[in-house]
This record gives structure tokens, C-alpha cells and sequence, in this order.
């Protein structure tokens, strides 16, 4: 089999073009729609807010302390503009994409960068850009699996599919 077809990838929905984030539009990436379509990637689509049931439009949400990891460890703080802390909910949408990574054997995933479940390097905390991961993220590097940017697809060329994918 041509090992192409087995290469597959979750990817944040909201990058696809899917109306998922918390002010209910996308953040389509037509590089990435692109470069997956034209590297015959199996995309998983996956947005782990919504998986978690969270409604959309929702409000928007920021690291108050730490970041995915801490979040994860528990002595993190994910809070949204009401004032609410949402932990539960980001580590429940962790939770689903990591089952969705079991169903599908997939051990690769292209991520949204700076938001609370899927920033891959950076996220916000307290009205700062600042080096961290969402809670996603964190969950599924806890689990080996390899967790890229969009600014990243020139690294995702280095990947073998085959192996990230037994
Ligand atoms: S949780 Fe991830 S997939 Fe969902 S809207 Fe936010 S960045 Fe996009």
C-alpha cells in the first residue's frame, strides 16, 4: 500500500474553514488546506472545545496561570471573560481528541497556535503572548503523540508516516 494513504492527521477544525471558535467564524488556513490536500493527508478534523460541549459562540478564554501542562498537573488556570474557570471542560475536550487519536491510530496533529486547547508553542496568558501549550496539546504530547503548528508544515515533511501512524 502506498504509505501515503495511511498518513493521517488531526487537525483544528477552525484552520479547515469550520465555524468553530469561540466568536462562531473560522481561521481558515488555505496553506494548510493545501499542503495536506496536495500531500494526500487523512485529515481528522477536531476541535476540542466543542468536543468538550461547549457551546459556539462562547466566551473567550485565556491561561489566568500556567499553561495547558499546568492546567493538566493541576496548578493551572484556564479562565473565560466571565470570570469562570473552565479547566474541566478544556481537559474534557482533551480528553475526546485523545480518544479520537486512539480510534483512528493517529500520532499526528496540526494545531491552531496560541489558543487554550491547541496552541502548540505559544498561548495567552493575561493579555500576553507567552511561550506554553494548550490543554490539548499537553495531552496528547503527554501521549507521544507530535503536535505541529500551522506554522510549521515544512516540519511535517520530515515526519514517517508510517511510523507515526502504527
Ligand atoms: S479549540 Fe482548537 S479547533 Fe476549536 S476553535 Fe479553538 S483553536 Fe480551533
Amino acid at each position: 500500500m502506498n504509505a501515503n494513504r495511511q498518513k493521517s492527521i488531526m487537525v483544528s477544525a477552525c484552520l479547515l474553514g469550520l465555524d468553530t471558535r469561540y466568536n462562531g467564524i473560522s481561521k481558515k488556513n488555505q496553506a494548510v488546506i493545501d499542503y495536506l490536500t496536495e500531500e494526500k493527508w487523512t485529515v481528522i478534523p477536531v476541535c476540542p472545545e466543542q468536543l468538550a460541549g461547549l457551546p459556539t459562540p462562547r466566551p473567550a478564554t485565556r491561561f489566568q496561570k500556567g499553561d495547558g501542562d499546568a492546567v493538566l498537573h493541576g496548578s493551572g488556570i484556564v479562565m473565560n471573560s466571565e470570570q469562570q474557570i473552565v479547566n474541566d471542560a478544556f481537559i474534557k475536550g482533551a480528553e475526546q481528541v485523545l480518544q479520537i487519536a486512539a480510534l483512528n491510530r493517529c500520532r499526528v496533529a496540526l494545531f491552531k497556535e496560541r489558543s487554550p486547547s491547541c496552541g502548540v508553542h505559544h498561548i495567552y496568558r493575561e493579555g500576553q503572548i507567552v511561550s506554553g501549550q494548550g490543554v490539548s496539546t499537553a495531552c496528547l504530547k503527554r501521549h507521544r503523540i507530535s503536535v505541529f503548528s500551522e506554522d510549521e508544515l515544512a516540519r511535517l515533511d520530515t515526519i514517517d508516516a508510517g511510523e507515526e501512524n502504527k
